[in-house]
């Protein structure tokens, strides 16, 4: 389908692949309700950002998703996905062409990870190869060793694992949309947060059009480009960037939404990315345990991170534990940090290990530095004193206490601005 440009100022790594789409209008009125659940609802979302649908319960975010991919009709207005008009191709073409991830990835659990990931080429009559080096590729991809999981059926899988296979199955067929409705609702929060991360991670690689439905502000303000904040009737309150929206909530509705704590959510804002990382002693798999402690001693580190043949980190000891004649991975789960986590999440991690740091990882969970409390509050101090500074260059605003815009901007037209 429709490939675009880059978009000015983004930084992905890949090309766009994805598409954009257009509601024009969009009405949703279900039998025997008097007021329509989504009421002309107009958005463009733009090819290779991730959208944010967030809003309170029942304000029709789940039902405004589906009408992308034809599973809910609308009763009125248009929706294109490039040049395309979704009411021309028949649903389940549709649904072929558009990747879906729900909570808990909704596996069939008669079948195999590998058959539950092929569902969609199988329908397409891809040959066995294809499918079958697709979904290694894919179980690499959301960081399941595919020896591992392809022959494993879901209910041998953590939920955290299940949402991966999830994510992976909505990829399969290499889509140029993907809608999510909630999608790492049902797992725990520090698996919620490595799933955020490694959806991140993928996106920089594919650049797809990803509409993803969440009750989360915060998860919100992490994932998306741009945040579309419903109010009852899928009402566009605000259609904006993260930065804008907690800088200028457009109404009380959405100050209120975005919550009073929006200095700490500015935590949220900021990612790993945007902070300079220390570079400790590393080492290899196999290495000689005595050179790797000389290094280390000569550069003044107390640990070492080491690193796997594909330059993943895989533990993080202190000088005192390497033990044997050579290095090797370590027996615990490291637990890394993406470099799109958010100070936030950094903190999180920070807290849970002796280090007070985390081990930083980019694309495919290459090692890229360590970030520690110190760099993360300079980091913060830096940003405070740069926005104090702007206030104060500011000419004071004109006060208004009663927020008049609130007429003007719960309009339809939640176009880009
Ligand atoms: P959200 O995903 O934001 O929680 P939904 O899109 O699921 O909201 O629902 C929006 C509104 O439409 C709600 O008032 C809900 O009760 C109503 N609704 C959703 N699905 C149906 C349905 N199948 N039949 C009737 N009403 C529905
Ligand atoms: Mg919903």
């Amino acid at each position: 389908m429709t490939t675009t440009e880059a978009a000015p100022g983004s930084t992905g790594a890949g090309s766009i692949s994805g598409a954009e789409i257009r509601l024009e209008d969009v009405t949703k009125r279900y039998p025997g309700q008097e007021a329509a659940a989504v009421d002309g609802l107009s958005l463009v979302i733009p090819a290779g950002e991730i959208v944010m649908f967030v809003g309170p319960s029942g304000c029709g975010k789940t039902t405004s998703l589906k009408m992308i991919n034809r599973l809910i009709e609308p009763t009125s207005g248009a929706i294109h996905i490039g040049d395309n008009d979704v009411r021309q191709q028949s649903a389940d073409e549709l649904r072929r062409t558009i990747g879906y991830v729900i909570q808990g990835g909704s596996l069939f659990p008669h079948m195999t990870v590998a058959k539950n990931i092929a569902i969609v080429p199988k329908l397409l009559g891809w040959d066995d190869d294809r499918i079958r080096s697709r979904v290694d590729e894919l179980l690499e991809l959301v960081s399941l060793d595919p020896g591992k999981y392809r022959d494993r059926y879901p209910r041998e899988l953590s939920g955290g694992q299940q949402q991966r296979v999830g994510v992976a199955r909505g990829l399969a067929a290499d889509p140029p949309v993907i809608l999510m409705d909630e999608p790492f609702g049902a797992v725990d929060p520090i698996t919620r947060v490595r799933l955020q991360d490694e959806l991140l991670s993928i996106q920089r690689e594919l650049r797809k059009t990803i509409v993803c439905v969440t009750h989360d502000i915060d998860e919100a303000i992490k994932l998306g480009d741009r945040i579309l904040i419903l109010q009852e009737g899928a009402q566009v309150g605000q259609y904006d960037t993260p930065e804008a929206v907690l800088a200028s909530p457009a109404n009380d509705f959405v100050a209120d939404f975005v919550g009073a704590g929006s200095s700490l959510k500015q935590l949220s804002l900021s990612r790993i990315s945007e902070i300079e990382l220390r570079r400790p002693t590393t080492a290899r798999i196999g290495e000689r345990t005595d050179e790797v402690k000389r290094r280390a001693e000569s550069n003044g580190d107390r640990a070492v991170v080491v690193l796997d043949e594909h330059d993943r980190p895989t533990a993080w000891p202190w000088l005192r534990q390497l033990k044997g004649e050579t290095i090797h991975a370590g027996e615990q789960d490291l637990v890394n940090l993406d470099s799109r986590a958010t100070l936030n999440d950094a903190l999180d991690t920070m807290l849970t290990n002796s280090h007070g740091g985390a081990v930083v990882t980019g694309d495919r969970d290459a090692y890229l530095g360590v970030v520690d409390f110190t760099s993360v509050t300079d980091f913060m101090r830096a940003q405070q004193e740069a926005v104090e500074r702007d206030h104060q260059a500011e000419v004071p605003a004109e006060s208004n206490p009663e927020d008049e815009h609130v007429e003007e901007v719960t309009s339809d037209d939640g176009s880009t601005r």
